[in-house]
């Protein structure tokens, strides 16, 4: 099911609240596993995160906002670190953690992910100018993307990246002229498409055969792809292969078969062409939760089950294991992040059957979190200023926009009494939210907080309607 251009009610199929979410015995209740780790309530029943009261926090930088806690960020980052160390240290070459900047990504937290020893995929040149502003060691930091530019390619190996992903052989052909110019020997891997259907959203899953990420492995292109970088051995040094099998996976079957094929290609390879490959990149995608439907694997068990599958596959296949190396964006930004709103309207719609839904408006929407139009994305909220007083009410919170579509929140419980001048958080907003942001409607976009230890700091600025102005640009009058 897809929201439907022309609005929610053209969507099919929908009807009262959905069945993984019961009605709440008490509305104001924090699920633990939905927010970031120094979120409560305080005494005045206001929600805190990093020590920093909701109605402070919106009195002093104003609605909406994305609010980060860095504790939780850190220890998220570290967590993945350290557990996947721990479970690879007894399997060949170790683990490394590259953070997906693209989930979200600034000087500040690429400075977090710096100071906490992870490394950095960028896949754009801007990201890779956030990723030098922040002096980003360039060896730690992946490139991606399907279709770099000459000057993303250039910019990248003056950096002295430690790794491009290689996507196409136009693309090999490019970086061998760009590396023979620049007189370097660019450090690559091979992306694969193994051919395998993660169990998520069907728009977010991406080693289906037929999207453009790439090289085939079924077709053969995956391993003339390696032949061609072997070949130009003056300007590429080939590590290994990469495989993404899609995002906000729950379990680890997907990454099995997808080592399983990449682990035999990798072999073959090097076998067949008496080369060493060191280097094994199985890409990122882990879920989240954003509501109480979703059970996601912590990093330690995540650790241990790719340890595993890396162990047996590498047994099988005779070969010693490369060094692995996993990509997570959202499960360590996500749910770091929450986003504060303040309610404008409440309107009560009467559905079939004689239920009720209140639609919340809120001073956002669709251009600081696409995700729910985009991917019928679920997420939950709370009311962050006070406790509500009144009976759970089956809610939708939608924001600003000239669009039916413009919906925050799908369904949630939200007390009766919520109105107009109360603030909603939105918990789980930390990644592909400020990341995915558009100017829709000449709507400025969100500030970005950090939060930390009784103290909230500016890491992006809002934008104002001067900065979008200044980008309109006015024709003499003729
Ligand atoms: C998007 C992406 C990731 C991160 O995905 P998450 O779902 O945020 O973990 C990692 N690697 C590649 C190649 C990606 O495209």
């Amino acid at each position: 099911m897809r929201a439907h251009e022309a609005g929610a009610l053209h969507a099919t199929g929908y009807g009262g609240p959905p069945q993984w979410l019961p009605t709440p015995t008490d509305v104001n209740e924090l699920m633990p596993s939905l927010w970031p780790q120094t979120v409560r309530r305080d005494s005045r029943a206001r929600l805190e995160i990093g020590g920093v009261d909701a109605v402070t926090l919106a009195e002093k930088f104003g609605t909406p906002a994305y609010i980060i806690d860095e504790a939780d960020f850190r220890a998220r980052a570290r967590a993945f670190r350290h557990e996947m160390g721990a479970a690879f240290a007894d399997v060949g070459g170790g683990a490394q953690v590259y953070y997906a900047g693209k989930a979200f990504l600034c000087t500040a937290v690429a400075t977090w992910i710096e100071q906490e020893g992870l490394c950095l995929d960028v896949c754009s040149g801007g990201e890779l100018a956030v990723a030098m502003r922040a002096e980003f060691p360039p060896q730690r930091i992946g490139m991606h993307g399907n279709n770099k530019s000459v000057a993303e390619i250039r910019a990248a190996l003056d950096y002295g990246v430690g790794r491009i992903v290689l996507d196409s052989f136009d693309e090999i052909d490019r970086v061998s002229a760009i590396a023979s110019e620049l007189g370097v020997v660019a450090p690559v891997m091979v992306r694969v498409t193994v051919g395998v259907e993660a169990h998520t959203h069907e728009y977010i899953a991406t080693a289906h055969e037929d999207q453009k990420f790439g090289f085939s492995l079924a077709g053969g292109h995956a391993y003339k792809a390696a032949e061609r970088v072997l070949a130009a051995s003056e300007t590429m040094h080939l590590l290994g292969f990469h495989s993404h099998i899609g995002s906000q996976i729950f379990d680890t079957a997907g990454f099995e078969v997808a080592a399983r094929r990449v682990l035999e290609l990798q072999t073959r390879v090097a076998r067949e062409n008496g080369v060493e490959l060191l280097e094994l990149d199985l890409g990122g995608g882990f879920g989240i939760a954003y509501t109480s439907e979703h059970h996601p694997l912590s990093p330690a068990e995540l650790g241990a089950g790719m340890a595993d599958i890396i162990r047996r596959e590498c047994r099988a296949e005779g070969m010693s294991p490369p060094r692995i190396s996993l990509e997570p964006g959202r499960a360590i930004a996500g749910p770091a992040g929450i986003t504060l709103y303040e309610v404008g309207t409440v309107k009560e719609v009467e559905l079939e059957g004689g239920l009720r839904r209140t639609y919340v408006s809120v001073d956002g929407g669709m251009s600081d979190n696409v995700r729910t139009a985009l991917y019928e994305a679920d997420y939950s909220a709370t009311m962050a200023n006070r406790c509500g007083q009144g009976e759970p009410t089956l809610s939708r919170i939608v924001g600003k926009h000239c669009e039916s579509g413009d919906i925050v929140v799908m369904d949630e419980y939200l007390p009766a009494d919520v109105r107009p001048g109360d603030l909603v958080a939105v918990p789980a907003t930390g990644a592909y939210c400020r990341a995915l942001s558009s100017q829709y409607n000449h709507v400025p976009r969100p500030p970005v907080l950090a939060v930390r230890d009784g103290v909230a700091r500016v890491i992006v600025r809002r934008e104002t309607i001067e900065d979008i102005l200044a980008l309109d640009v006015v024709e003499p009058v003729s």
